[in-house]
């Protein structure tokens, strides 16, 4: 993710797989017109509760079909709507698509889930954002209890307080509060102590390293233990083999999410998810 520099300077981790100016500009220019070209979609990744194996949750991640350059990476085209102030509008339409999503799948009887969405710190700021959200919560008659925001700590320190009070106005309404990729920042201690966060999801970075022996496994006892004893709840990103997830089990870890069990899926599939009324985790 792109790191604010102070100011508004942003580090060249923005421009990833963009390699010149040239070709930022263009990718700029057919970025503001994706919405209306409806070439955003989301795709689902499912999130398994542990202890009774099954899909309780999904995380919402956007994808951009590009015309000539196919599919581009949220890691690529996020920041650059960020930087170009295009974040809001996007990030609007993925809550109302996810909330939509989510409550067609209820009304169709299936077993119902939480809808995770990802925040940048740019909607966040927004005068309205409470507003939108309660909204698209009312457009969509969805329950706010299957609505789950994931923020990260790129927030300005600055804003704290008024993000705060948003947050708080928010989980008023029902709404779940995630701190997403917890341990990889700076200040994730200070965040979890300030917001009124309902889950942690720990780094796919520390998730990765869970090898016999190796010395990050600790970190992440240490934080499940944490979260524990917070009264919060607990996920573990980017699992992706049966060792990791033993060591998460043996931790109590509360739910699991990475490519053990499924990748990011297009709608239909993880409605296939759902049909089956899946039972028993699962790898694919
Ligand atoms: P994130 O929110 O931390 O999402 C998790 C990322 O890890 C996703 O990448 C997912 O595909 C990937 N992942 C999941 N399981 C595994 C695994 O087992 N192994 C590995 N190697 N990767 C795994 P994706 O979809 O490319 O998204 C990247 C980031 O882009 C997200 O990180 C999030 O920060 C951002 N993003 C995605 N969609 C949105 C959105 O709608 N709005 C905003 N503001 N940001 C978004
Ligand atoms: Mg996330
Ligand atoms: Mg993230
Ligand atoms: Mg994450």
């Amino acid at each position: 993710r792109a790191k604010k520099q102070g100011g508004n300077q942003y580090s060249f981790q923005s421009f990833v797989g963009l390699t010149n100016d040239r070709e930022r500009m263009e990718m700029a220019n057919d970025l503001s017109r994706a919405l209306e070209r409806n070439e955003l979609c989301l795709y689902y990744q499912p999130q398994y509760c542990v202890e009774e194996g099954r899909i309780i949750g999904a995380e919402a991640l956007i994808r951009w079909q590009h015309p000539e350059r196919g599919l581009v990476s949220p890691v690529v085209f996020i920041p650059l709507a960020e930087e170009m102030g295009l974040i809001t509008a996007i990030g609007e339409w993925v809550l109302r698509t996810a909330c939509t999503q989510n409550r067609k799948w209820q009304m169709a009887g299936l077993p119902p889930i939480k809808i995770a969405v990802n925040l940048s710190p740019r909607q966040l700021q927004q005068d309205s954002f409470v507003h939108i959200i309660s909204t698209i919560l009312l457009e969509t008659k969805l329950d706010p209890c299957y609505l789950d925001l994931e923020i990260t700590e790129n927030i300005d320190m600055f804003e704290t307080d008024l993000v705060l009070e948003k947050l708080r106005e928010i989980k008023a309404h029902g709404v779940h509060l995630s701190l997403d990729d917890f341990g990889v920042g700076y200040s994730s201690l200070s965040y979890l102590n300030q917001f009124p966060i309902d889950k942690v999801k720990i780094d796919r970075s520390f998730i990765q390293k869970i090898r016999s022996g190796h010395a990050q496994a600790p970190i992440v006892s240490a934080i499940i233990a944490m979260s524990k004893n917070m009264q919060v709840r607990v996920l573990a990103e980017g699992v992706e083999s049966e060792e990791q997830l033993r060591f998460l089990m043996e931790q109590q870890c509360d739910e699991v999410q990475g490519f053990l069990y499924s990748k990011p899926l297009p709608v239909d599939q993880l409605e296939k998810l759902l049909v089956e009324k899946l039972t028993g985790l699962r790898k694919d």
